[in-house]
């Protein structure tokens, strides 16, 4: 079969390449690949920066966003064959940690954890691959190719949680939610405050292109000021840029009792100049909390698969921007301005 693999830590090493077909360990469910989605980490592992090969391995199959369709469903699973499948990403670490021992790899302690198409375990990125059953999360058919966006839309499950269990430490009412960055990961955190009925409003420097139009149809407000120029005070700020000044800002105009979730992973700009003790005086003064969340673990993904199905499929399908054939996945990996998400189509849904 063919899949998409890279050398990790090199630069220039990812090819379409023939491949074996994947081993009976890898899983008793055998899945023949329909979509894998494309993210920032991807392009990482292909620019050498991130990234590691299963243990004896050299090459690593690329791809953590997938869907595929159920071919053998083996004799220890209930899927049928032709159901639509997404693998979940993470594996717990083999200590394992307490929190991994319980099922929360997605709060492993020890960093031991593995990873599909990132860290030491094969990815979706090939014409077929296997999963354990018990890893694998059947989507709703009438989701069809959408079913590719479960991945993403766990990562906003997961922190839309937090954000709950946070909000009920006290009486807790929110109103409105601002989240910062209207890409794939933004535009999902918003569709979840629209289904928890709230008031909706998305921040992206973009001002031409689809992403005002994908957030004014799902009933949201957008704005490409900056967060200080919003005009309220929000209840809660899903930030999923990772810029430091979009994280500063949200930081100082959260309401009083609000709440902060970062999402998004970023590298230098600009040094906050706020002193670490005005932060903490202000969090102190309103009740503020700040909190960070990644991954998720499988009750994320089970919620997922219902906000999805749950969703405007018309809506939905708009995020899907580019479709790319897997020998054009260098295209696919590269970012264009008007690009939501990228999928990698290996077969029609
Ligand atoms: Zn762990």
């Amino acid at each position: 079969m063919k899949a998409i693999t890279v050398e990790p830590k090199k630069i220039g090493t990812a090819r379409y390449e023939d491949f074996p077909e994947p081993d009976v360990n890898e899983g008793s469910v055998l899945v023949e690949a329909v979509a894998v989605g494309v993210c920032g980490t991807d392009v990482e592992i292909v620019e050498g920066k991130y990234g590691w090969a299963p243990p004896g391995k050299e090459r690593l199959v690329l791809g953590h966003e997938s869907l595929g369709r159920v071919i053998d469903p083996g004799s220890r699973s209930s899927f049928k064959k032709g159901d639509l499948v997404v693998g979940i990403v993470r594996r717990p670490d083999p200590v394992p940690c307490a929190n991994c021992a319980v099922g929360e790899w997605d709060m492993c302690r020890n960093g031991q954890y593995t990873e599909r198409g990132i860290k030491e375990i094969q990815g979706f990125m090939s014409e077929r691959w296997r999963i354990e059953p018990e890893y694998a999360i059947k989507v709703d058919s009438t989701l069809g190719v959408l079913g590719v966006l479960l991945e993403p839309t766990t990562v906003v499950t997961k922190a839309w949680a937090h954000v709950v269990s946070v909000g009920v430490r006290a009486f807790w009412e929110p109103r409105n939610v601002l989240v910062t960055g209207a890409g794939p990961i933004g535009l999902l955190a918003a569709l979840i405050g629209k289904q928890r009925g709230l008031d909706v409003h998305v921040l992206d420097r973009a001002t031409t292109g689809a992403k005002p139009e994908i957030v004014r149809s799902l009933g949201a407000t957008y704005h490409s000021c900056s967060v200080s120029q919003i005009g309220f005070e929000p209840d809660v700020i899903i930030e999923c840029t990772g810029v430091g000044s979009v994280i500063t800002e949200s930081i100082q105009s959260i309401s009083s009792g609000g709440i902060v979730c970062l999402t998004g992973v970023g590298h230098g700009g600009e040094t906050n100049k706020t002193p670490a003790a005005e932060v903490a005086a202000a969090a102190v003064l309103k009740n503020t909390v700040i909190i960070g969340s990644v991954n998720a673990n499988k009750r994320h993904w089970y919620r997922a698969g219902d906000v999805l199905a749950r969703a405007d499929r018309k809506w939905l399908s708009r995020l899907i921007t580019r479709r790319e054939k897997p020998e054009n996945f260098k295209q696919a990996l590269e970012r264009r301005p008007d690009d939501i998400k990228v999928i990698i189509q290996f077969s029609e849904a």
